[in-house]
């Protein structure tokens, strides 16, 4: 692609680094935004820049926030017996879009994934086992999707914590195999947390 302006250039090499965008739309993208009001460019660039500089991951359950515990985790009425692990931020969203779940979330970060050298030390899951041990969590509810890396988390997951007095369970599988938890709708999902299984039943079936 030729260009007439450097500056032009830059902007559409950057753009086009992010995910799903080749050259073509990223052009396009950027000469919209040229098109647009200054002031508007303006904020969009700032929004970027004060999300990367000041945005934090709660230190209790790894969910992307503003503070050091995330609204969710501060909340009293939330029931901090009972945690639901998911993998990442669209999780938590999808979730709490259902109004079916009162208690906490532990956000893993990832899924273990051997073939993109993903292993347990790589994601969140250590936290996860201490918060275990010291007692204060009575449900793990498992609801990482039913792909075959969700499948060994959770299993691993369980091995770890499987010598504590603590129940695990996993979202009912209304949930079509290979579908991630944000594409699916929010009556099927909270049907799913509510009609959770034993995780022990899920392994055998
Ligand atoms: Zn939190």
């Amino acid at each position: 692609m030729e260009f007439s302006s450097k500056l032009l250039e830059k902007a559409v090499n950057e753009m086009s680094q992010l995910p799903g965008i080749g050259k073509r739309t990223a052009l396009r993208l950027v000469l919209h935004l040229l098109r647009q009001p200054g002031n508007q460019t303006i904020e969009l660039a700032d929004a970027l820049r004060n999300m990367r500089s000041e945005i934090k991951f709660c230190k209790s359950c790894n969910n992307i926030s503003d503070s050091e515990l995330c609204e969710i985790c501060k909340n009293p009425h939330r029931n901090e017996e009972l945690i639901c692990v998911v993998e990442d931020i669209r999780d938590v969203m999808a979730i709490e879009n259902t109004s079916s779940f009162k208690g906490l979330y532990h956000v893993l970060g990832g899924k273990i994934s051997p073939m993109d050298g993903i292993g347990p030390n790589d994601l969140n899951i250590q936290p996860l086992v201490e918060k275990v041990k010291q007692g204060k969590v009575k449900e793990l509810i498992f609801a990482l999707g039913s792909t075959m890396e969700g499948d060994t988390t959770n299993f691993y997951i369980y091995k770890q914590i499987q010598e504590f007095d603590i129940t695990t369970s996993t979202i009912a599988r209304g949930i079509s195999v290979g579908n991630e938890l944000e594409y699916t709708d929010e009556v099927t999902l909270g049907r799913s947390i509510i009609n959770r299984i034993p995780f022990e039943v899920s392994l055998k079936s």
